[in-house]
C-alpha cells in the first residue's frame, strides 16, 4: 500500500495509522489542510474488504472537509478517520476509548465527530479519553448528533437547487426519489413531506422503507429502479460514487440535491451532468449542516459559553446563498457546479502555508 504516490494522495498534512490488539482498533487518521484551523471530520467505521480501500476512503473524505469548511465560510481544516471493521461486529466502548487516544496524539490538530458507522454514544466513549471530539452527549455541555442539521442544511440547498432549475419557491407537488433513508435521509424526507412532496424511496433495510411508506405515505423503490424513476429531483443519502458511467444515463431527474458525500465517482462525472441538463447541487456545499453543528459546539465548548443554536440555524440558512452562487459561477463560466464549488473553496484554504511538521 503507498501513500505518497496513491491516487487520492493530495498533499495530505499527515495519515496516521494505529492499531490496539488489547481491543481491536485498526484506525486511519488523515489531516489533509490546516490552513483555516485545527482539521475537524467524522470517524467512519466500515468493514471495509481491504486496507487499500480503507486508505481510499479517508483521503478522499479528508480532502472533502478542507473543501466543505472552506466554502462554508467555517475557519477550520479538513480532517478524517476510519477504523476498520464491522461496528455492528467489533464496535465496543473500550475500541472507542482507543480511538479516542488516537485522536488525543494530535494534540487539538484534528478533532472527530460522528459519521457512518459511528454514534453520539461512541464520541461520549471516545470523550473519556481527549477533550478534541465534538457531537457529544445534548445532556451536557455537548450538541448531540449532528444529523437533524446535516438534514435541515440539504433541504435548504435543494431548494435553491428546485429555485434554480426548475423556477419554483416551493417543493409541494414535487415527485423525489431519496436513496438511502438513514439519520439523514430520514429526516430530509419529513421535511419533504411536511412542505407536500411526493416521495419515491429505497433503502437496502427494509425497515426504513416500511416506515417512510407508514409515516409520509412514500412509494417503495427498488434498490437499483431508483435511478430510473421519472421524478423531478434525485436524492442521494446512502453512498458514494452513485453518480457514474451506469448510473447517469438513466436519471430522468433535472435536479440532484443530496446528503450523500462524494457523489461523483471521478471529476468527469460533473460535466456528464451538465451535458444532460442536469443541476447537480455539490454534496459538500448542501451537506454542510452537521459540520456547522459542530463547529459552533465546539466553539462553545473552547469559550466555555453556551451553544448558540439560533446561530446555527442562522448559519446553515446561508447554505442558499451559497449554493446560487455556485449555479450562478458555472453558468457564467460556463463550467460544472462541481468545479464552481471546488474553485471557491480552493480561493479560500489554498492560499496560506503549505506544510507544517507532522
Ligand atoms: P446512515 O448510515 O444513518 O444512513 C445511510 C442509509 O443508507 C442507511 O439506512 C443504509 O441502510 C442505506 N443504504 C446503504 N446502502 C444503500 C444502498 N445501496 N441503497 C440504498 N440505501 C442504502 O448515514 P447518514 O448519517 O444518514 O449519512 C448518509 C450520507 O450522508 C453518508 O454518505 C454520509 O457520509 C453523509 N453525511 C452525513 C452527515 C451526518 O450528519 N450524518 C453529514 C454530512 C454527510
Amino acid at each position: 500500500m503507498s501513500v505518497f504516490t496513491h491516487k487520492e494522495f493530495d498533499d495530505h498534512e499527515q495519515v496516521s495509522f494505529f492499531t490496539d490488539p488489547h481491543t481491536g482498533l485498526r484506525a486511519i487518521i488523515a489531516v489533509h489542510n490546516t490552513n483555516l484551523g485545527p482539521a475537524l471530520g467524522g470517524c467512519r467505521m466500515w468493514a471495509y474488504e481491504n486496507d487499500d480501500l480503507a486508505l481510499t476512503d479517508v483521503l478522499r473524505l479528508s480532502r472533502g472537509m478542507s473543501y466543505k469548511a472552506a466554502i462554508s465560510g467555517v475557519p477550520l481544516g479538513g480532517g478524517k478517520s476510519v477504523i476498520i471493521g464491522d461496528s455492528r461486529k467489533i464496535k465496543t466502548p473500550e475500541l472507542m476509548r482507543a480511538m479516542g487516544r488516537a485522536v488525543d496524539t494530535f494534540g487539538g490538530r484534528y478533532i472527530v465527530a460522528e459519521d457512518v458507522g459511528t454514534s453520539v454514544e461512541d464520541m461520549n466513549n471516545i470523550h473519556r479519553e481527549t477533550d478534541h471530539v465534538v457531537g457529544i452527549s445534548d445532556k451536557g455541555e455537548g450538541s448531540g448528533d449532528p444529523s437533524p442539521t446535516t438534514a435541515y442544511g440539504v433541504y435548504v440547498g435543494f431548494k435553491s437547487a428546485v429555485r434554480h432549475r426548475l423556477g419554483k419557491d416551493s417543493v409541494k407537488g414535487l415527485k423525489v426519489a431519496v436513496q438511502g433513508l438513514g439519520n439523514v435521509g430520514y429526516n430530509l424526507c419529513k421535511h419533504l413531506h411536511e412542505d407536500g412532496a411526493e416521495l419515491f424511496v429505497t433503502d437496502v433495510q427494509t425497515d426504513r422503507i416500511d416506515m417512510a411508506v407508514t409515516e409520509m405515505g412514500a412509494t417503495p423503490v427498488g434498490l437499483h429502479d431508483i435511478y430510473g424513476m421519472d421524478v423531478d429531483v434525485f436524492a442521494p443519502c446512502a453512498l458514494g460514487g452513485i453518480l457514474n458511467d451506469d448510473t447517469i444515463p438513466l436519471l430522468k431527474a433535472k435536479v440532484v440535491a443530496g446528503a450523500a458525500n462524494n457523489q461523483l465517482a471521478e471529476a468527469r462525472h460533473g460535466d456528464m451532468l451538465r451535458d444532460l441538463n442536469v443541476l447537480y447541487a455539490p454534496d459538500y456545499v448542501i451537506n454542510a449542516g452537521g459540520l456547522i453543528n459542530v463547529y459552533y459546539e465546539y466553539l462553545a465548548r473552547k469559550g466555555g459559553k453556551a451553544y448558540d443554536r439560533a446561530g446555527v440555524m442562522a448559519h446553515v440558512e446561508q447554505i442558499d446563498a451559497t449554493a446560487t452562487r455556485i449555479f450562478d459561477r458555472a453558468e457564467k463560466e460556463g463550467i460544472c457546479t462541481a468545479m464552481a464549488a471546488d474553485q471557491i473553496a480552493e480561493l479560500a484554504f489554498k492560499e496560506k502555508k503549505n506544510c507544517k511538521a507532522a
